[in-house]
């Protein structure tokens, strides 16, 4: 062949060079690889002169380039790879836990770099997922390109080189050709590039196909030269990692493939194989390639389901555990809940109590007869009335002589809170002692009941005087904030203990109030609503009462989703309202960035409205970065009706009851999710007024349209928690970080069924074997662990 492509040279590319032309000559040939043969393919009597010279060429250096390292060239479609060369150094008994610098190729340097992503041990590295994949297994001929379509191609490079385009700016445009035809790749900014597009080297193309003068053209797609020793950067579904500066995708490409193919074979599943038979999952390794090199689109959707059924068993199983732990091993004190006791209390209410108030008070009783400790989550929307079902609770407390606290996580809530149990009880007699730290009342039960509220805002010596009362036993009920968790702060006898909003409190400061008594009774109180499913998993060492009823005679509070031409009359909305009397929430819209940027834009926002939109009323402004007690103070001006309009960050969250506001603006309401909008929207609504909720949204796209409109049209919290978990996904709607869970990288927890079948299938394990001391579950034992002790306590 050599020697005929000579000829044809010194024939002047005259396609003379054999008998009935070079096509019908290459065409009987059996091309030593793919590539050739794809070259080959080609038809030369088509080609001018100046093009066959180049294809002659190109040729001749590929055989010359083949004879010498005898290396095929790699082939376009890729059957499954053999294993890398083992790139881990030799020295067997290297644990899935050493630290990756054991790996051949990782540095100290690079290991650092790996550290940034959470990744230490080859354990972490091989539990390193894509972000993402790149398709780049469906090829197309060049000839079958559509304009507008994100495809791929393998093309040869016919030639690169730097360009100056029209706009300045430095470039590569690049032509590439396949047997079917060329096509010009233009990258803009990458002048770079032109040097390693080396003619003759063959590239992975992939990109959208768009039109430039007439002719089909790439532009600034996805490009990989493919290598010849392996093809994991492309020709198949190609992973796409996280990365921190320095690090490049084709070292931890390089670098996970080589893991996997030492260390995978070594894997041991841990699930039990009936478990992973009934809910037809892959086995771990298996799952564990095709999450990282998956063969097909489907493959990957198995793998992620395997690992993700992995992470929600573990949470569930650590979950049970710990309830178990929580209830089996400590003995609380059983009350007498004998009802009569509150009669007093429940008939001195202005109004009667709901039926979900009922039903979860009900649920709470039979709790608190027992001699286990109670653990449950009274979850029940903003204004759902939590805090009544809560004081009964306490009540029940201080008639089997415990003392009883409830923590809230502003000193205004505390107050608020303080404020309204001492009406609740105060409703029938009103003896309360001005000026004292503990109020008492006497008409609700037998004996007198003490009431006294613990915050960091008191005078150093009331202080002194309310832990006293608290460690005396002079007190029955303590409101308080973190202040009740200080040490010096001695309860003489608590039997129950209420946390108000508790995903505000850190996993130590509710565990802290629970240890300020010997094995009390524990409340917690939310009104982030969580679809029951999603609540059972993040929850699930607690018991679940769900307030799902308002009281009755709420006014609706008007929702009106507004375009930005409609702002000024929003603002003349506003004004007309405070001009009535009344207060206006204004929220500023989320940024992601950084809390300093969020609190700088919500500072011009104010600004800007102090200036030119509201210069005669009074505005105040609540962001992240005021110290605890500035926060307060702009609170209680709002509270006491010194401040209008109160502008605030979303970080703020405004926990408090100003039932005279009736107005709540919120501006970039697309970027919030319905859950989070609908906790803003509670701010308001609380008094007897007519109440308004807005929301303006710059140039929302057609789903957040599609949101927004859902929360005019619903007001249930549950049903737009469940709508958002839908359309955004669990991230969005809860974090799992500030759910103090374990972190998730592959569970949705907008699976619902996923979620249901490792729940089920957790508890059949736990029945069988609550302690998973079985032989066979050993491996599970084991990593369970691993992920709680990683994980730290919670709950
Ligand atoms: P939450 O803490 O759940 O947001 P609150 O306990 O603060 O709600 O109650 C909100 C308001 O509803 C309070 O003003 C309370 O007095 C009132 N409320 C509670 N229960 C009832 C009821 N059964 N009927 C009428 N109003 C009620
Ligand atoms: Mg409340």
């Amino acid at each position: 062949m050599r020697k005929v492509l000579r000829l044809e040279q010194t024939k002047g590319y005259s396609d003379k060079a054999v008998m009935g032309g070079l096509d019908r000559f290459l065409r009987n040939l059996t091309p030593p690889d793919e590539r050739l043969s794809r070259l080959l393919s080609l038809s030369y009597s088509t080609l001018d002169t100046s093009e066959r010279e180049r294809w002659v060429k190109n040729i001749l250096t590929q055989l010359d380039a083949g004879e010498q390292k005898a290396v095929p060239l790699p082939r376009p479609t890729l059957p499954r790879k053999k294993p890398l060369t083992p790139r881990v150094k030799p020295g067997n008994g290297l644990s899935l836990n050493a630290p990756i610098t054991s790996i051949r190729g990782i540095s100290s340097g690079l290991a650092s770099k790996f550290d940034k992503l959470g990744v230490k041990t080859i354990r972490q590295l091989i539990y390193l997922f894509p972000r993402r994949h790149i398709d780049y297994s469906r090829k197309k001929l060049i000839s079958e390109l559509e304009v507008g379509e994100e495809q791929t191609i393998l093309a040869n490079v016919w030639e690169a080189a730097p360009r100056v385009t029209a706009k300045r700016m430095r470039s590569t445009e690049a032509v590439v050709g396949d047997e079917s035809g060329n096509i010009k790749v233009i990258w803009f900014n990458q002048p770079y590039l032109a040097k390693k597009l080396t003619t003759n080297s063959q590239v992975v193309i992939s990109g959208k196909v768009g039109l430039f003068h007439g002719r089909k053209v790439f532009q600034s797609p996805e490009w990989e030269l493919i290598e010849s020793d392996d093809l994991i950067h492309t020709g198949r579904l190609v992973p796409v990692y996280p990365l921190t500066a320095g690090l490049y995708p084709r070292t931890v490409r390089r670098l996970v493939k080589g893991t996997l193919d030492r260390w995978l074979p070594e894997f041991k599943d841990f699930l039990p194989e009936n478990v992973r038979k009934n809910a037809g999952l892959l086995p771990l390794p298996e799952a564990i390639r095709q999450a990282h090199y998956p063969d097909i689109e489907l493959s990957k959707d198995q793998a992620r389901r395997r690992l993700a059924f992995d992470e929600l068993l573990l949470i569930q199983l650590g979950v049970l555990a710990k309830r178990r732990d929580w209830q089996e091993e400590q003995t609380g004190r059983a009350f007498n809940v004998d009802s009569r006791c509150l009669e007093p209390f429940f008939n001195s209410l202005p109004y009667k109590l709901t039926s979900a108030q009922r039903r979860t008070f009900a649920e709470i009783q039979s709790d608190l007869s027992k001699p286990k400790p109670m653990s449950r989550l009274l979850q029940g929307e903003v204004g759902s009335g939590k805090t009544v079902v809560a004081t009964a609770a306490m009540l029940l407390g201080v008639a089997n002589c415990y003392q009883t606290a409830l923590m809230a996580p502003t000193e205004i809530l505390a107050e608020q809170h303080f404020n309204t149990i001492c009406s609740l009880l105060g409703k029938a007699s009103s003896d309360t002692d001005g000026g004292k730290p503990v109020s008492k009342f006497s008409s609700m039960l037998p004996h007198p009941i003490g009431v006294g509220l613990l915050i960091g805002g008191l005078k150093e010596s009331a202080k002194q005087e309310i832990q006293q009362c608290i460690s005396a036993g002079d007190v029955d009920i303590i409101i308080g904030t973190h202040a009740l968790i200080q040490k010096g702060v001695d309860f003489h006898n608590m039997g129950l203990c209420v946390v108000d909003e508790q995903h505000r409190f850190g996993v130590m400061q509710r565990s802290a109030l629970r240890g300020k008594g010997p094995c009390p009774h524990v409340l917690v109180m939310s009104a982030t609503p969580i679809p029951r499913t999603l609540a059972l998993t993040l929850y699930g060492d607690l018991d679940l009462s769900v307030l799902d009823e308002l009281p009755p005679g709420r006014i609706e509070i008007k929702t009106k989703f507004l375009t930005p031409e409609q702002r000024q009359r929003a603002y003349d909305f506003v004004r007309k309202q405070i001009a009535e009397g009344r207060q206006a929430f204004i929220i500023c819209p989320l940024i992601e960035e950084s809390e300093a940027i969020e609190t700088k834009a919500a500072i011009t926002e104010y600004e800007r409205l102090s200036r030119s939109v509201f210069p005669d009323l009074q505005l105040g402004l609540l962001h992240g970065r005021l110290s605890g007690a500035e926060k307060e103070d702009v609170m209680r001006r709002f509270h006491s009706g010194g401040i209008d309009i109160l502008v605030s960050t979303p970080v703020v969250e405004v926990g408090v009851d100003v039932p005279n506001a009736t107005v709540m603006l919120i501006e970039g309401a697309d970027r919030f999710g319905l859950a989070q909008l609908h906790q803003f929207r509670g701010r308001v609504g609380r008094g007897q007024h007519q109440s308004y909720c807005l929301l303006l949204a710059e140039t929302p796209s057609a789903e957040a349209r599609e949101r927004l409109s859902l929360l005019e049209r619903l007001r249930d919290g549950f049903k737009l928690a469940e709508e958002d978990l839908k359309l955004r996904g669990p991230g969005e709607f809860f974090g799992t970080r500030q759910s103090g869970l374990p972190d998730l990288k592959m569970a949705k927890l907008s699976d619902i069924e996923l979620l249901e079948l490792a729940r089920r299938e957790a508890i059949r394990l736990f029945n069988a074997d609550p302690y998973l001391k079985q032989k066979e579950h050993g491996p599970l034992a084991k990593e369970v662990s691993r992920l709680w002790e990683s994980e730290g306590e919670w709950s």
